[in-house]
């Protein structure tokens, strides 16, 4: 290793450097888009050692050159041997938990999901004879009440959408290892720039790239970080499920991850201005974001997250109808689903996250007809609140 070795550099070094090709290819600055199906193969076969599929280079297998940096730049950002990256977030989370989980056994799950994890846990994977039990993430001290026999893993989310509870990693990581358990956690939320899940003891992190990492809400993505051996299982799985990520899309999250330290700042701080400004305003009940001293996970959560996000959800007092004309009375955010992207959005989960979900599921999730969420972006801080101040007038 020598003294420049990108891994031994800051996170926000690393975000630029790690992995990059050593010498470039083709004395290139930025790695250009290898969109080739397949590379040669050598015609008197394997070299000695080598084993015959690491010599085939296919964008199945997740090994062009745009592969490979990307899958180190984010092993590197995370803590993690390896790295994986797959056709969108649900590629990845359901790709992690085939491997992990066989028919006959059980997972224990956080009670608040994405809706499309959801849908996944509890009916695909269900229909396959895995099943599971509904935990709360921020509340170790019940996880052991819900173990059984043939329990397997253990599945969180780092922040939940949309309500912002933030799961307990550190305690998760030490009842995985006690009762013999994959840990996983959809880290989408977080990020690596503000929480390293396999830093902590977690065995996989999960993203959808879809969101912080990429950006610029021009792709769907999804990422797998994790030691060598149990991404390498995750990977074999994948190639014959053939969720792949297409070099294109691997070249523009490479480009996109490379702000991603400037942009969470930002957004973090837009988050906490317009979750201040809510919550002082008279028309809005009840905010929900981890940066308000009233959020019941935010002490203790400090030792693991280093931000809260660029997310927030809240309830007005007009209740639904308050809520949508709210959401056409905004002008800078567009109403749509997604979160992590550099323009601010707004949606009520009941039309996007959460539509996947039943009214009762829903209601057991905490997520109302009249619950609001913002993704905020990089704009101007004054131009979002004057915005949201008008809204909140008409
Ligand atoms: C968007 C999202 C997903 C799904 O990701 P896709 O890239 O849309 O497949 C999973 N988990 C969370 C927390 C998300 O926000």
């Amino acid at each position: 290793m020598t003294q420049s070795d990108p891994h031994h550099m800051q996170f926000d070094t690393r975000l630029m450097h790690a992995a990059a090709p050593d010498p470039p290819i083709g004395g290139s600055v930025v790695t250009p888009i290898f969109q080739s199906a397949m590379g040669v193969q050598p015609p008197e076969g394997p070299a000695e050692g080598q084993d015959l599929h690491d010599s085939i280079r296919y964008i199945r297998l997740h090994n062009t050159p745009n592969h490979l940096e990307l899958q180190g730049r984010l092993a590197s950002l995370a803590g993690a041997q390896a790295g994986l990256v797959c056709a969108s977030g649900m590629a990845a989370i359901s790709a992690s938990l085939l491997t992990v989980l066989q028919p006959g056994q059980h997972l224990l799950v956080s009670k608040e999901l994405y809706g499309g994890s959801h849908a996944w846990i509890h009916g695909e994977l269900a229909r396959l004879g895995i099943t599971s039990t509904a935990i709360d993430g921020t509340a170790p001290a019940t996880w052991a009440a819900a173990l059984r026999p043939e329990t397997k893993a253990l599945y969180l989310e780092t922040i939940t959408n949309p309500l912002l509870r933030c799961s307990d990693l550190p305690a998760a990581a030490a009842f995985a290892k006690e009762h013999g358990l994959v840990s996983l956690t959809d880290n989408t939320l977080a990020s690596p720039a503000l929480c390293r899940p396999v830093e902590l003891g977690i065995d996989l992190s999960l993203h959808s790239a879809t969101k912080y990492l990429n950006g610029h809400s021009d792709i769907v993505a999804g990422v797998v970080l994790g030691s060598k051996e149990l991404v390498g299982e995750v990977a074999s799985r994948l190639t014959l499920l053939g969720g792949c990520l297409d070099p294109n899309a691997c070249f523009l999250l490479t480009r996109g991850l490379k702000t991603l330290s400037v942009r969470i700042e930002r957004q973090c701080a837009n988050a906490q201005a317009l979750a201040e400004f809510l919550s002082d305003h008279p028309a809005v009940e009840r905010v929900n974001y981890p940066g308000l001293p009233d959020h019941p996970d935010s002490e203790h959560a400090r030792s693991w997250l280093s931000g809260w996000g660029g997310l927030l959800s809240f309830e007005l007092a007009g209740g639904e109808v308050a809520a949508r004309s709210l959401v056409q009375a905004v002008r800078i955010p567009a109403y749509a689903p997604s979160l992590g992207g550099v323009e601010t959005l707004i949606t009520l989960p009941v039309d996007s996250s959460h539509a996947i979900l039943s009214p009762s599921e829903r209601e057991a999730a905490g997520v109302g007809p009249g619950l609001v969420r913002v993704a905020l972006g990089i704009e101007g801080q004054r131009d979002l609140i004057a915005d949201f101040a008008q809204a909140l007038e008409v």
